[in-house]
């Protein structure tokens, strides 16, 4: 139910009083309504793998499965799940509180996506860079997980075929990092929450591909803490342009 607290002070200072009152006491409210929610959702997605490794393993105790290497793959990849989730959780935990340390240094960006790229290069997708040189101050390690997991998400939203391209220039006084895929795009009415927490555009095909929910959510945390922003034009059916701009 409401447990909103509400406080009717006419007009004058104490209608003002009460009035700001009012507004704190709605604002803790919907706090706490977006903690249950989280709390809900972090149960939810735990559930699934932990579900599956202990199903497997009373099968095997059972002498219903073999404890074979298909049967050691399954449970590694379940357990890898976990364990990005409760990474992924725990930045997000730090970000909240806002001890997340960043660590910059002077870096060259181009180093950044030259590691992003080599590390997720795949047999299916055409994936490549288009750099120039551009050196800011920056955390090189929270910008390659930032830059990541949108070059991840662009190579699991795109068909085998496709095409992934992450660009780097600088604009003005900025550095612009572009991930432009040819994948599923996103609906307009999708756009504005591709970076809530937990947010999927279609549930059962993104936990098959591994994807927590959470890592749009961490990339913004990421860029804004460095003093960016993120945005995403995209076009269904066609594919999806995101860029991340960072004071240069
Ligand atoms: P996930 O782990 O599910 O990928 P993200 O926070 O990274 O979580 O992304 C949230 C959702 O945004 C995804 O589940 C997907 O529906 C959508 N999305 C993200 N990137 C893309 C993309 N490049 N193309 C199409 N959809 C995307």
């Amino acid at each position: 139910g409401d447990r909103t607290a509400r406080v009717d002070g006419g007009s004058g200072e104490i209608g003002e009083l009460a009035r700001s009152f009012n507004a704190m006491s709605e604002k803790l409210a919907e706090t706490e309504r977006q903690r249950q929610a989280m709390v809900s959702d972090v149960a939810h997605e735990l559930r699934t793998p932990l579900g599956n490794i202990t199903g497997w393993l009373e099968a095997t105790q059972d002498g219903l499965a073999e404890p074979d290497p298909h049967l050691i793959d399954m449970l590694l990849e379940e357990s890898l799940l976990l364990q990005r989730l409760v990474d992924d959780l725990h930045d997000l935990a730090q970000a909240d509180a806002g001890t997340l340390r960043l660590h910059p240094e002077p870096i060259a960006l181009d180093d950044v996506v030259e590691q992003v790229v080599n590390a997720q290069q795949n047999r299916e997708i055409l994936l490549r860079a288009e750099t120039t040189p551009v050196h800011i101050t920056a955390d090189p390690v929270r910008l390659r997980q930032a830059l990541g997991n949108l070059v991840a998400n662009a190579v699991r939203y795109t068909p085998p075929g496709g095409e992934v391209v992450v660009k780097l220039f600088r604009w003005q006084d900025e550095a612009i990092l572009e991930v432009t895929d040819t994948g599923t795009g996103i609906a307009p009415d999708d756009v504005p929450h591709v970076f809530d927490r937990f947010w999927r555009a279609d549930k059962s095909r993104s936990r098959r591909t591994g994807g927590s929910g959470l890592g749009l959510a961490i990339t913004r945390h990421l860029v804004e803490a460095h003093g960016g922003a993120v945005s995403l034009t995209s076009t269904l059916g066609e594919g999806s342009t995101f860029r991340i701009s960072l004071p240069a």
